[in-house]
């Protein structure tokens, strides 16, 4: 029987080619809802959306790849069911498909922000390659744009519009862009970089309503209106974990599984966004949302699947791509006394670390690219404190 992913993405992808690479040779399927074969999401937002980089330069693997390492590659197929009694899972098309070992890697969909006018001409969400191509050509043909949510989404489509000469608007219900992740202090200094290139922001105002006749013409917040030809949501993900709950598989925020990838059914492994990994770093589940944690997660749960051991415990990774900003940053911000700066914070060139007593939770660098990520890494791994 073969081994199954369902999810055609980047941790369905990488565990794929983890599979071939680690020896297994027999049938290998991988299933997935898109039409498109396994991308990457970063560009979405920043290389592809602003034309730096061509369509063809997303995919994980080229067209021919799939084929010639025996993987069969369902396309616009999506899974409706798993059936762990005949271990089987349902296809759209009533096909079922038998399994010797399973995983899912079914990724995140888009938060919706379910107000009055959210389905309105011009209004955009950005998760699939076809809603980037849709946003890079409407940038070019409108003036006014209003970003929903100041995440890492919202922020890089914020300069992506800047960068098309767009006036731009990001409404947030937080008091600083990036609150969640980066807290007051940092969310403060990508603030400061974006209005130093002409956005507007409106922080702590929720979205009420979005108006216009067929197609968008503004946004309503509690202080007024805001004239929008085009408007962005991103307001975050949620994980897209229907087929494991209705499979009877453990569900807490994610597929709870454990540091081998594998849920309580030890044939069923899940990786990515999905996942609810336990962190020995942090002393519970994470569920990590990001490309890195896709990759190693992905090939993590194909060593697993083939029996090898396998303790994934990677802490949460991060990268950003804003203007002449890029940023890497490790750890997670969940709750800290304070953070320190070493280097050049009014140059953009800087190491910040968030302190949580006498050890380090987090660290990122700001356009230091020489020094890159690795001893922030050892020092929020080994909770030591920055020299
Ligand atoms: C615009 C954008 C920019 C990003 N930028 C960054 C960044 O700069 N840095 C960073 O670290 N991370 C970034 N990320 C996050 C990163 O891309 C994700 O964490 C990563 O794609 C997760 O990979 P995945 O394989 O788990 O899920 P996905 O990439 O979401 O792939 C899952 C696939 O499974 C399919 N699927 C779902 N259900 C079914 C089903 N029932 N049957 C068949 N197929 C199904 C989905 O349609 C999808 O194709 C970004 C994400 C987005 C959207």
């Amino acid at each position: 029987m073969a081994h199954v992913i369902i999810g055609a993405g980047l941790a369905g992808a990488k565990a794929a080619e983890k599979l071939r690479a680690e020896g297994y040779d027999g049938e290998l399927v991988l299933v997935g809802d898109e039409r498109e074969r396994p991308y990457e999401r970063p560009p979405l937002s920043k290389g592809y959306l602003i034309g730096d980089q061509d369509r063809g330069e997303v995919f994980v693997h080229d067209e021919g790849w799939y084929g010639e390492h025996g993987v069969d590659l369902r396309l616009g197929t999506r899974a409706v069911r798993i059936d762990r009694g005949a271990r089987e899972v349902e296809l759209g098309d009533g096909a079922r498909l038998g399994y010797s070992k399973l995983l899912l890697a079914t990724g995140s969909s888009p938060r919706r922000l379910k107000v009055e006018g959210n389905t309105l001409d011009g209004v955009h969400y950005v998760r699939r390659l076809g809603h980037t191509a849709a946003l890079r050509e409407a940038l070019g043909e409108v003036s006014r744009v209003v970003v929903a949510g100041a995440g890492w989404i919202g922020l890089e489509i914020a300069a992506a519009a800047r960068g098309k000469g767009c006036e731009v608007t990001v409404v947030d219900p937080a008091p600083s862009p990036l609150h969640a992740a980066l807290g007051q202090e940092m969310g403060g200094f990508f603030a400061d970089i974006h209005r130093d290139h002409g956005v507007q922001f409106r922080f702590g105002e929720g979205v009420e309503r979005f108006a216009g006749a067929g197609r968008v013409e503004a946004v309503v917040t509690p202080s007024g209106e805001i004239p929008a030809d085009l408007v962005v949501v991103g307001v975050g993900a949620r994980p897209n974990v229907e087929l494991a709950e209705d499979a009877g598989l453990a569900v807490d925020g994610g597929v709870v599984v454990d540091q081998a990838m594998r849920t309580e059914d030890p044939d069923i492994f899940a990786a990515g966004d999905i996942a609810a990994v336990p962190s020995s770093r942090y002393g519970r589940r994470l569920r990590v949302e990001h490309w890195q944690n896709a990759i190693s997660g992905g090939e993590a749960a194909a060593v697993a699947m083939l029996g090898g051991d396998v303790v994934y415990d990677d802490l949460p990774y991060f990268f950003s791509d804003q203007y002449d900003v890029g940023m890497e940053f490790v750890g997670l911000v969940d709750g800290y006394d304070r953070v320190e700066t070493r280097g050049d914070v009014a140059g953009r060139a800087f190491t910040a670390y968030w302190v949580a007593g006498e050890e380090v939770v987090a660290g990122m660098h700001v356009n230091l690219w020489d020094d890159g990520i690795d001893a922030i890494r050892d020092l929020v791994a080994g909770r030591g404190l920055p020299s």
